[in-house]
């Protein structure tokens, strides 16, 4: 999978595997922006906790994204008036711009060189079909005193028929962020753990035992700050969330864009920002928006479309990232089962984590701290709303389909060229063969062994993703992202068994 800009460019933190047993009070699982904020919060008020995390610090989503600090999140504030009225929607504006100012606050007290930067944020329309949604949408900010304006006009090159601007978001360069309050806690005494995936939990006498590199952790509390929760305990969250992935384009610039941050409503979609590093202007496009593993539906024109935008020969990076959606456009943050104390996950995120992971961190630990918090309704996990829509038939019909069109694909006979991957059958059973530069060949078993979809060849990344639940995997078949905690078996190592916790 190619690195962000923000990966390659930041030089990779070091903390210790758990190589030993290890008994705590809570276990923070993830050290993306989620899992991290919660522990900073958490660490005002205990100590007894730990934070694992399967790769490096910040590798997962939260390094890997457009650095957005935003309360604006596409035309979701009319929706949001019409599905739960005035007071919730103005709350989860409210959750949003309270973020930002925390993490301005915690970036100032901690003095963190992260280029955090106030900015303005445009949703804006280039279809003049679009413009009533827009106004609809400026309306609903209006009549809930949100501070916006409506403009026609944007500092990039493009022409736009209407846009809708926040002032005073921000941006900031997440992974820096990140790598800082991972240092603010190991100075605090808490112990953070890098390359230690948890790969199953088990209960036993109210403890959790979280089983991680063949040793335990025994926890009376553990958070899943995983992006997505692989420990579901029969609540099929897999069914109450898809996974969209997208891809970023970056490239040093002399132009000026000004420092405006804008995304576009309709499709393909586009999202552009200039942001400067180190003294350099970098900039960024997002788009090519599609299911992950549903490459059909990709937006093949993206890059060219990026090129002529901007008169540009070539973008420096590219890189792709995922996060999981949910059919009411809000996060589920809090409790895994309804009625259990111990057990807490924040997933659903669409796109906008980079607040949501700081509301995360302030509720998840208010939860831990039996504290009350006026963000638990609002985000709450077992929200039946959330479920009322059409989308969720639309997608979970998807997932049925993806599922039955994986097993009756047609297979390839013969194998493939350099840098390429087919579909084999062997035994009546499918693997997936890629055939790496220096021709050494690569068969693994692509049924993904989280709920049993077949997994698609991502010619981008070299990885086998999944279409329907959103696990991916490396071309060797090691798990790159969840919910799937189990590798994809090589060709003679055994075939793939279905996750059993979600049964
Ligand atoms: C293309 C794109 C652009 C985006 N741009 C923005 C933006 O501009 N602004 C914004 O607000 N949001 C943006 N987002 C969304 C944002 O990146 C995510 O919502 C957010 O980073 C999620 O944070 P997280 O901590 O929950 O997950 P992650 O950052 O993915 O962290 C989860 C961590 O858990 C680890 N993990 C997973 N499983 C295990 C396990 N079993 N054991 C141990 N560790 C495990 C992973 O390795 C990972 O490091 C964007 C998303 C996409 C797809």
């Amino acid at each position: 999978m190619n690195a962000s800009k923000w990966i390659k460019d930041t030089p990779k933190t070091s903390y210790p595997k758990i190589e030993q047993d290890v008994y705590i009070d809570t276990l923070i699982i993830g050290a993306g922006l989620t899992g991290l904020t919660t522990g900073y919060y958490l660490s005002q008020a205990m100590k007894q906790f730990i934070i694992v995390e399967a790769d490096c610090i910040g590798y997962g989503a939260s390094g890997r994204n457009t650095c957005k600090l935003t309360a604006q999140h596409g035309l979701i504030y009319k929706s949001l008036i019409q599905k739960y009225g005035y007071t919730l929607a103005k709350q989860y504006y409210d959750a949003h711009m309270e973020a930002i100012e925390s993490i301005e606050e915690i970036v100032h007290k901690h003095q963190i060189d992260c280029d955090f930067k106030r900015c303005n944020s445009v949703l804006f329309t280039q279809e003049s079909e679009k413009v009533p949604n827009l106004q609809d949408e400026y309306q609903a900010c209006i009549d809930l005193n949100i501070p916006c304006s409506f403009i026609d006009t944007v500092q990039y090159p493009l022409t736009i028929q209407a846009g809708i601007m926040f002032p005073e978001q921000a941006k900031f360069h997440p992974l820096k962020y990140m790598i800082a309050l991972a240092d603010i806690l190991t100075k605090k005494e808490i112990a953070i753990y890098e390359h230690s995936p948890v790969t199953n939990i088990i209960e036993e006498n109210g403890t959790y035992i979280a089983l991680c590199n063949h040793r335990k952790i025994y926890a009376r509390n553990i958070v899943q700050a995983t992006q997505f929760p692989f420990y579901d305990q029969h609540q099929f969250l897999f069914a109450k969330t898809y996974p969209m992935s997208s891809s970023i384009l970056c490239t040093p610039t002399t132009a000026n864009y000004g420092d405006d941050m804008l995304i576009n409503t309709e499709s393909p979609s586009i999202s552009l920002h200039a942001f400067s590093i180190q003294g350099q202007t970098c900039l960024m496009v997002g788009g090519n928006s599609h299911k992950t593993g549903q490459f059909a539906k990709e937006d093949p024109d993206y890059v060219q479309r990026a090129k002529k935008m901007f008169g540009i020969e070539h973008f420096e990076d590219m890189w792709s990232t995922q996060d999981y959606m949910t059919f009411d456009h809000l996060p589920y943050i809090g409790k895994l089962q309804k009625n259990n104390d111990q057990l807490y996950i924040a997933t659903g995120y669409c796109k906008w984590g980079n607040t949501t992971s700081n509301i995360a961190g302030k509720l998840l630990c208010a939860y831990l701290l039996k504290q009350p918090s006026p963000y638990r309704k609002l985000f709450d996990p077992h929200r039946l709303s959330s479920l009322f829509s059409l989308t969720f038939l639309k997608e979970n019909m998807n997932v049925a389909y993806e599922f039955v069109k994986g097993k009756l694909q047609p297979c390839d006979k013969e194998y493939p060229q350099k840098g390429q991957a087919r579909v084999i059958e062997i035994q009546n059973h499918l693997y997936g063969v890629y055939r790496d530069e220096q021709d050494e060949l690569y068969i693994v078993d692509i049924t993904c062994p989280h709920l049993g979809c077949i997994c698609i060849f991502n010619q981008q990344d070299k990885t086998w993703d999944c279409p329907c639940h959103g696990s991916r995997y490396s071309y060797t078949g090691e798990v790159i992202k969840g919910p799937s905690t189990n590798r994809l078996h090589s060709y003679r190592e055994g075939r793939n068994q279905i996750d059993p916790h979600l049964f």
